[in-house]
């Protein structure tokens, strides 16, 4: 039974925190450096939903701090995540990072090159659903950032292809606070919404996972795959 959602306050902004507490943290945050400025700004002007800045602060610090090294992504978009994401783990930083548009696959590739980190970054275009069965290498780390309907698909492989110890990582959870309150609920998103609650309690009860829920960004989980199998 899905968890009873919450009657919400319509926010016309669509962001899950007040936006001036929203605004200030963006203030305090110094901005990118290099290439990844610029392509924030580029991402502003052609609606690119990259990660929000107080997400990247946050997965960068966490990156630094689980020592994590290996990282699989699922939506890279034009590489803005990939190359904060190597960046932050160094160079020994091995991220895989799967894109099903052809056309920001190629953008990608060209950002990657830029930025110096083709050796660290492998893109595979296709897409994740059928991409993630032929993968077999565990990671430190998996970051869900795709079609917000296909979480739930994707949870067992991860779980599968996470070292013990390692972080599952999902954006946009909350999906502009649709995911908590039916009464902001869009009618043609009803079916992510559901599925995203599915998920939320999946993990959030998953023998295997130990998992927070942060209204950061659109809303991030973290789960860690515990030690041991308890399968
Ligand atoms: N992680 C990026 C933003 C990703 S936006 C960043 O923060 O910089 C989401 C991307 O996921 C889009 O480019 C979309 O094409 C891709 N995508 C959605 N579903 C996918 C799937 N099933 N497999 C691969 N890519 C997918
Ligand atoms: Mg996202």
């Amino acid at each position: 039974m899905l968890k009873k959602p919450i009657k919400g306050i319509i926010d016309p902004t669509g962001t899950i925190t007040r936006e001036y507490v929203e605004d200030y943290i963006r203030q305090l945050l110094p901005p990118d450096k290099g290439i990844l400025q610029q392509l924030k700004e580029e991402a502003e002007e052609r609606h690119i939903p990259i990660i929000e800045p107080e997400v990247s602060a946050l997965l960068k610090n966490i990156i630094k701090m689980s020592g994590t090294r290996t990282i699989l992504e699922v939506g890279t978009a034009f590489g803005y995540s990939a190359i904060l994401f190597a960046t932050a783990a160094g160079k020994k930083a091995r991220i895989t990072t799967i894109e099903r548009d052809p056309n920001y696959t190629e953008e990608a590739m060209k950002n990657i090159e830029k930025a110096g980190l083709q050796d660290n970054i492998k893109i595979i275009h296709g897409d994740a659903l059928e991409v993630l069965p032929c993968l077999e290498e565990p990671f430190d780390m998996i970051f869900l950032d795709g079609a917000k309907g296909h979480y739930g698909e994707m949870l067992d492989k991860s779980v599968q292809l996470l070292n013990p110890g390692g972080l599952l990582i999902s954006d946009n959870i909350l999906f502009r606070g649709m995911v908590a309150s039916d009464d902001l609920v869009r009618r043609r998103k009803k079916t992510i919404v559901t599925r995203m609650r599915q998920y939320l309690e999946t993990i959030t009860s998953h023998p295997q996972l130990e998992t927070s829920i942060l209204p950061v960004g659109d809303g991030l989980a973290i789960s860690m795959k515990t030690q041991e199998e308890t399968e």
